[in-house]
């Protein structure tokens, strides 16, 4: 297990030094800022949605490490997927990280997305690895322009 959490820490550490799909997306048909009070995070999701599948996706802001990674993870994972899709992952993502659902039982569905298991044990970092998910809800469903955690 200690071998596991040595290579989850990794690749959260490989994609808060380089970030994938980190710019802003010309020809995005959505855009929503999401922030999180509790640590500073910011985020500003794009999105360029066709026939309700997330054709391309990017995002940029600033926050701590866990907000980065699992903004960068996010969007790796959700590029070329239906909307239905997309939120059966977020479900999954998120019993993950709040400890409701155990990374073995989901491991290979979630695939990369389950390095953020650990983050079960940090309560206060839920918000943080959550936080572009939520934005991306929100501009999947043309909720808002801004979104916050609290
Ligand atoms: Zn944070």
């Amino acid at each position: 297990m200690s071998d596991l959490r040595e290579l989850y820490q990794e690749l959260i550490l490989d994609h808060t030094r380089k970030p994938r799909n980190f710019r802003r997306l010309e020809g995005a048909t959505r855009k929503v800022d999401g922030f999180n009070p509790l640590c500073g995070d910011r985020v500003t999701v794009y999105l360029d949605l066709e026939d309700d599948r997330v054709k391309d996706i990017s995002f940029q802001g600033s926050g701590c490490a866990i907000s980065t990674a699992s903004a960068s993870v996010m969007t790796e994972s959700v590029k070329g997927k239906a909307r239905a899709e997309v939120e059966v992952l977020f479900q999954r993502f998120h019993q993950l990280v709040t400890g409701k659902s155990p990374a073995t039982a989901d491991g290979a569905a979630l695939g990369k997305l389950a390095v953020f298991s650990g983050v079960s044990e940090f309560p206060v970092r839920v918000k943080c690895a959550t936080l572009a998910w939520h934005t991306l809800r929100a501009a999947l469903n043309d909720e808002a322009e801004t979104v916050s955690t609290e």
